[in-house]
């Protein structure tokens, strides 16, 4: 049974590693801004909802996320392990994951840190935008997203570091050295 959160600021490489790692593991990838994206294509009441945040870099607010990630770690698949990655984005979501956990008698082993510098990671969102056509990762925006990142995100390194939970990696290597040190350590 494995169940990792990946932390890291948005371009870190955490949706790319916590997917080849769910399939070597055989797990669950669960990805808020994956499903964020879906429910905004399919117009759905909550893609309605978070699309403008959404638009502006923003974070989407909590009782929508928190009612979301709920359902999902309620679903059948998720009984056997799962990695998260988006989630949880500040404090408050971080205490929710925990009462959720605890309800369910459950924990997670590891936080995975991806540490990669503010200046490689905008030119890697510019990439991903030009390849991807994300309508979010503008300069602007790509500029407010690092910035609620540093704000709101990254006081959940101490928060996890303090538990002893926490496990960093250097992000800013190549996709397979960073896989082969996430193996390594997990
Ligand atoms: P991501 O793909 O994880 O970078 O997420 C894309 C966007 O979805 C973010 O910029 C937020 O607007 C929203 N989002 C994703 N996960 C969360 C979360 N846990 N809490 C609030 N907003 C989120």
């Amino acid at each position: 049974m494995t169940r990792l959160i990946f932390l890291g600021p948005p371009g870190a490489g955490k949706g790319t590693q916590a997917k080849i790692l769910a399939n070597s593991c055989g797990i669950p990838h669960i990805s808020t801004g994956d499903i964020l994206r879906q429910a905004r294509a399919q117009k759905t009441d909550l893609g309605l909802k978070a699309d403008a945040y959404m638009e502006r870099g923003e974070l989407v607010p909590d009782h929508l996320i928190l009612e979301m990630i709920h359902e999902r770690l309620s679903q059948a698949d998720a009984a056997n392990g799962w990695i998260l990655d988006g989630f949880p984005r500040n404090v408050a979501q971080a205490s929710f994951l925990d009462e959720l956990l605890n309800k369910a008698n459950q924990h997670y082993d590891q936080v995975i840190n991806l540490e990669v510098p503010d200046e490689i990671l905008v030119n890697r969102l510019l990439e991903r935008s030009t390849k991807e056509g994300r309508s979010d990762d503008t300069i602007d925006v790509i500029r407010r997203r690092l910035e609620v990142y540093h704000e709101q995100t990254s006081p959940l390194i101490d928060f996890y570091k303090n538990r002893n939970q926490l496990v960093s990696i250097n992000g800013d290597q190549s996709m397979e050295e960073v896989t082969a040190a996430l193996k390594a350590a997990i």
